[in-house]
């Protein structure tokens, strides 16, 4: 299987991104037709499978992905299908909401440290840190200079973590406005996903222009050589999976982690 070039969705500039001039639809590089699409997801799901393996027993490494989009661009979808062959023991996915009386008591990161990845561990951020300098900032919860501020403590944040042996990836799943429309007219329309739909995402509909902009500036200042951002186009969920799948196994494979050996001589063992 040829390794599938993601470098032109890392954000590599600390200015001038224009999310309208990055397509939301599925890249020309991956397979169109379903057959093709579905065989290399399932060769990356085992790779991945592999490699999160060795992770967790090997110890000197963890991997924390982060998940940032509008509503229903996929975050919980995402997590659902990529990790679907991974064993649960060594994966887990993380949720952050609003923030609590006591969480808003505390600094930013502060409930966000807590849940960071132990060695071993893959951590999933479905909304993360960056809550605090996007919807904040669209609700002028924050001004520029507190914004501005917060991006420095991020870098620190991360590179404190890379420091230690986490590798911090962060993925931006960018969908279309009109895509949007379609996914919340069927969250809609279904019984079983309307418990999904809060009165926020139509409010954050209503802000479409600013999320996009706070997201442009939030994206170019924090990609960073150890915790780069990608921006993962996101209107076909299958192309999505593939992406962040590939991402994941060539991130872990450049860690380039050995199984270790066992803390007793093996010769030793008499099995009657
Ligand atoms: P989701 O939309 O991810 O499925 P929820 O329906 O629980 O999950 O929504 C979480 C809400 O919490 C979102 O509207 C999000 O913007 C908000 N949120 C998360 N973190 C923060 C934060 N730090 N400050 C303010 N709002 C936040």
């Amino acid at each position: 299987m040829e390794k599938i070039d993601l470098s032109p969705w890392r954000v590599e500039h600390k200015t001038g991104l224009h999310l309208e001039e990055i397509d939301t639809r599925a890249p020309r590089i991956f397979p169109a037709e379903e057959d093709a699409l579905a065989h290399q997801t399932k060769k990356l799901s085992d790779k991945l499978n592999k490699l999160q393996a060795t992770l967790h027993a090997s110890r000197s490494r963890a991997l924390l992905l982060v998940l940032q989009g509008m509503d229903t661009a996929g975050k919980d979808g995402t997590i659902r299908h990529v990790f679907s062959h991974v064993s649960p023991l060594g994966v887990r996915a993380v949720a952050f909401g609003a923030p609590t009386e006591e969480e808003l008591g505390h600094d930013f990161l502060w409930r966000v440290h807590d849940k960071v990845p132990v060695l071993g561990e893959l951590t999933i951020f479905n909304r993360s840190h960056y809550e605090d300098v996007l919807v904040t900032r669209v609700r002028g919860l924050i001004d520029k200079d507190i914004c501005e501020k917060r991006y420095r403590h991020i870098e620190h944040f991360e590179s404190l973590l890379h420091d230690c042996g986490t590798v911090v990836l962060k993925c931006y799943l960018h969908i279309s406005k009109h895509e949007q429309k379609k996914r919340l007219q069927a969250r809609l329309d279904d019984p079983h996903k309307q418990w999904k739909l809060q009165p926020s995402d139509f409010a954050d509909r209503k802000h479409w222009p600013q999320f996009m902009k706070a997201y442009e500036e939030v994206l170019a200042a924090t990609s960073t050589a150890h915790a780069p951002w990608y921006v993962v186009p996101t209107d076909s969920k299958p192309h999505r999976d593939l992406f962040i799948a590939a991402l994941l196994v060539q991130t872990l494979e450049k860690l380039d982690m050995k199984m270790p050996r066992p803390s007793f001589s093996l010769s030793d063992v008499r099995l009657d």
